[in-house]
């Protein structure tokens, strides 16, 4: 990618957040509408194996947490300070979905039994409408029981709030 079109993507991006950043929930809009904008510069690849997909398809109002672990007046400055040298659409890709990550993921009180420093993630896995809960180092994935999950591939979504109650699970 040319250095020029680097540099513009980067500044659109900078632009951006500056403008939505406002609540959580239209920088989440902003941030999915900002990815489909650019679309172009996206390879199918990157979007097919990334999670990225599905934090897309989300209706923000559902699924943002009370309270992400990023706050959102010195989000600008955090973009500023990050920048690097070399812009590449993986890093932009990356950053945009641990963001919109950040703001709908719930976590557990619970440590990953399999590496030991990770702490674990609610997910829905969305044929069952089973609660799952996955490490965020490991990638250790287990059933609701604490048992291993041997499901094989499918989609997770973020499990949100309505669906933790659902399933009589109160995390706070
Ligand atoms: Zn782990």
């Amino acid at each position: 990618m040319k250095k020029r079109i680097q540099e513009e993507l980067w500044n659109d991006f900078v632009s951006m957040v500056k403008e939505s950043t406002t609540n959580y929930e239209s920088y989440y809009s902003s941030l999915v509408s900002w990815v489909k904008k650019h679309r172009r510069y996206f390879t199918n690849d990157i979007l097919a194996k990334s999670y990225l997909n599905i934090l897309m398809s989300l209706e923000p109002k559902k699924y943002i947490v009370d309270d992400p672990e990023f706050k959102l007046d010195s989000e600008l400055n955090w973009c500023i300070r990050i920048k690097p040298t070399s812009i590449s659409i993986n890093y932009l890709i990356d950053l945009i979905e641990s963001r919109l990550g950040d703001m709908v993921t719930i976590r557990s009180k619970k440590e990953c039994p399999n590496c030991l420093h990770g702490c674990l993630r609610y997910l829905l896995l969305e044929s069952k409408d089973e609660i799952l809960l996955e490490c965020s180092e490991c990638a250790w994935t287990e059933n609701a029981d604490g048992t291993k999950y041997d499901g094989g591939i499918a989609r997770m979504l973020p499990a949100n709030k309505m669906d933790l109650q659902r399933h009589g699970i109160y995390n706070s």
